[in-house]
Parts: C-alpha cells; structure tokens; sequence
C-alpha cells in the first residue's frame, strides 16, 4: 500500500493552498459577515479547474480522480469552510451531468458549470423526507415532451441563485425505484425559491426552497432512464461525502494551526500555553485524530477512483470520522483560545459554525443496496460492452480509460500547469 502522493499531487495541493490563501482567507470573514455568496472568487476557482474536478476534460473538466478532489477541497476549506462546501455541491451536480448525461446534455449543459457562468445545486432533501430521502414526494407527470414537477426541495445550497437543479422526483411507484433525475433550468414556467434562509453557519452559500408549481422540464433534461434517479443521486454523494469529509478536515486543520500558534503567544502562569504539557497532548491527540480521518478518506477516495464495491461504505465511513473529527478538532481549538476563540476577533467561531454544518449531515448507508448495485451493475455491463479498457476507475470515466493515461491527454486543465 503507497501512503506516498505523486509530485502532480502535490502540485494540486500547492495550488489550491495558495489559491485559498490569497484570493479566499483575507475575505472570508467578510463574505460570513455579510452573507455573500462570491460569485467572483468562485469563478477565479473555476479559472483553474476547480469547478469539474472530476468531469471528463473534453468537456471542460479537469479529469482527476476523487483523490485529487479530496486534497483540493481539503486545501480550500482551510480558507473557507462554507465556499468550498458549495462548490463541493457544484462539482458533484456537474459530475453527475458528466456521468449520466448523454452526448447533447453534456455539450449543453457543462462548459457553464466549468467556468461558473452557471452554478449548480443538487435537490434530494424535501420538507418530508430528509434521511429517509427514497420517500420523496415531489412528483413528475409525463405530459408529451415534458414533464410537469409539482412538490417542494427542501434546504437546497445555491437555492435561488442557481442556474441548474439537479433535482430527483417521483415519476413512479412509491420507494426507491419511482425516483428519477431532472435537470430543472432557471427559468423554467413553475418555479419559484423559498425565502433565504437565516442559519448558523455556512452563511457564504444562499440556502432556500426550491418549489416546483405545475413546472415544465423538457423530458431532454432527463439524466438516465425513469427510474435510476435515486440510484444516480446516491452515486453522486459517494464524491460528495468525501469532498464534505475533506473540507472538514481543512476547517479543522486552520483552527488546529490558529490554537498551535495561540499557545505559543499566549501566557499564563508565568509561562506560555505551549509550554504546559496538558496542552501539548491535547494538540497532539487533534492531530492525530485528523490524520487518522485523513487516512481513511484517502482510502476511501482510492477505492472510489478504483471502482470497488465497497467504496460506498467506505465513503460514508470516511464521511462519518472526518466530519465528526473535524468539529471535535475546532472545539477544542476553540477551548485552547480560552474566552477569545468565542470573539469573532479571533477565526475559530467562523469555522466552528461552519464545520457544525457538516457533521450535522448522517450517512444513511443502510437501505441504499439495491438501489445502487442494480444500476451500477446496469452500467457495468454497458461499458463491458462497449468500453476499449474497461475495469479501472469506473466510478469516474465512462471508457474507464485509466486516470493517469486521462491526465496525459488533457492539454486544457489549468490545474497541470
Ligand atoms: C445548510 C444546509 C444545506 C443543505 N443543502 C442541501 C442541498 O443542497 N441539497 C439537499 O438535497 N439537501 C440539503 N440539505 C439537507 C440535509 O442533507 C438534510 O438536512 C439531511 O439529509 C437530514 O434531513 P432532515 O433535516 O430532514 O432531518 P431528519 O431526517 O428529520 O432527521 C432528524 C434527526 O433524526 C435522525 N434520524 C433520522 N432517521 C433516523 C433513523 N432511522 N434512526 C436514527 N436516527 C434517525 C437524524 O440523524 C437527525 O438527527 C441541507 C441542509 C442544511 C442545513
């Protein structure tokens, strides 16, 4: 087993760390304060492939693996938690446009999300059916080319800003099987947003109903075939469990920097906070902690890009540590600050209310079986059949081709330079 990152890995690593430094810390507090979402400096992101980390390159994507996807959003988190989460969101809507799309929703649909022209939000959640997501009600009737949505999402990231919704409705029978996936354009007759809403953290992203009124999608919007939809929104938060998992540990690992460098200048008792040994295993034990969440994302990233039948359960145990690590991590930061990590002078508060958000969201791995091993096993059998190398990476490339070889062929990612 390597634990060793390839140079180009690093270089990714390097890339995103300045990028969060330079264009997204110093206005990060301001973007929370005001609840902006930053348009701009998100499309700067995009400028350098982070908008399709994992979408093919032909289409604009960057065409890296899920592991590269978890050292960037990783990198970006350490700026802002709550930024990189939505475009966390976006690259798993555009992923899943990329994955289950045909030819003509591909070249439609994608360039937009690439460069952040469009931004993208995924709609599951509804007021009714939050972990229990296979009991959705929002419903689509076949009427000639179009479909007639009539329901409400729920909580939805980029709700009212977006430009696309990937949402999944009821086209038949109750449970699982009666899901499908429609991409819902701004603009469509019917649709409307809920009010902002007013939360905790995660105050860089606008989160708002997405209501859905008599509304027309054309049946080309259609990704896949009636009925994979909740099978195709249970593979996409495969990618974004582990991007959420990977922000944790972002978040964390800057309060967990911002408590190191607290103690060294802090004094009490005559001496430094650093200096009191108490302290010293407690920084230690939070390090440890994130590397051992670290660890089993990476792993869980590996099987993914691999395409191995338990990169799902790995995915939301990883999810599951990394986020639950990383909340604990920023508390503890938080505490090491004394009274002043509870000021809004000092950065942990931001992070910690940010972080709340991502250890909030549970991993429903039990239940999601058949949905899954039906489609994946549907689609193995297609790219079996029609794939030149079939077998590596399934989860990200239609061909399989493998990722180093994509990566050869990709003169347009911005990320390689
Ligand atoms: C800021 C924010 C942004 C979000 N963005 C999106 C988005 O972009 N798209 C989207 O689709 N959704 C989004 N969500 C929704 C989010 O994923 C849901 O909140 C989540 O799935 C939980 O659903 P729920 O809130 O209905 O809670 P519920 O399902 O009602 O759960 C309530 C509590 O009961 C527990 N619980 C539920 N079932 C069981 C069980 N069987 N056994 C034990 N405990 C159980 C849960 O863990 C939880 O603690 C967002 C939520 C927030 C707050």
């Amino acid at each position: 087993m390597d634990f060793t990152l390839s140079d180009e890995q690093r270089a990714f690593q390097e890339t995103a760390r300045d990028f969060a430094r330079d264009e997204w810390l110093p206005h990060a507090p301001g973007w929370d304060a005001r609840e902006e979402f930053p348009v701009e400096a998100l499309r700067r992101a995009a400028a350098l492939g982070f908008a399709g980390i994992y979408v093919r390159d032909q289409f604009g994507g960057s065409g890296l693996t899920r592991l590269d996807a978890a050292l960037i959003f990783e990198e970006l988190a350490t700026a802002c938690v709550s930024t990189a989460a939505y475009l966390s969101i976006h690259n798993m809507a555009a992923w899943m446009i990329d994955r289950f799309g045909n030819g003509a929703q591909r070249a439609r649909l994608l360039p937009k999300l690439m460069t952040m022209e469009h931004f993208a939000s995924y709609c599951l959640t509804e007021p009714n059916s939050g972990s229990d997501a296979a009991a959705l009600q929002a419903s689509a009737r076949r009427d000639g080319d179009d479909y007639v949505l009539n329901g409400t999402k729920a909580f939805i990231s980029g709700g009212g800003t977006s430009d696309l919704y990937v949402a999944m409705v009821r086209t038949g029978e109750p449970g699982p099987k009666g899901i499908s996936c429609l991409v819902v354009e701004k603009g469509a007759k019917g649709l409307s947003f809920g009010k902002k809403e007013k939360k905790l953290g995660w105050n860089t992203q606008p989160t708002a109903m997405v209501i859905f009124e008599d509304c027309r999608v054309p049946v080309i919007n259609r990704l896949g075939a009636e009925g994979d939809g909740f099978a195709i929104a249970m593979m996409g938060l495969d990618g974004g469990r582990l991007n959420i998992g990977a922000c944790s540990l972002g978040g964390a690992r800057a309060c967990w920097e911002a408590a190191r460098d607290y103690m060294l200048e802090r004094r009490q008792f005559g001496q430094r906070l650093a200096d009191f040994q108490a302290l010293q295993f407690k920084l230690a034990d939070m390090a440890t902690e994130l590397d051992a969440a670290r660890l089993m994302l990476w792993r869980a990233a590996s099987s993914l890009d691999a395409g191995l039948s338990e990169a799902t359960m790995q995915c939301a145990m990883a999810k599951r540590l990394a986020t639950d690590a990383g909340f604990h991590v920023a508390n503890e930061a938080l505490q090491l600050h004394g009274g002043y990590g509870y000021l809004k002078d000092f950065p942990i508060e931001r992070y910690l209310r940010d972080l709340r958000q991502l250890a909030s969201k549970k991993s429903p791995v039990a239940g999601l079986g058949p949905a899954i091993h039906d489609l994946k096993r549907r689609r193995t059998e297609k790219e079996r059949r029609g794939c030149p190398a079939p077998g590596r990476a399934r989860g990200v490339c239609h061909c399989g081709t493998a990722a180093s070889s994509r990566r050869g062929n990709n003169p347009s990612a911005n990320l390689r330079r």
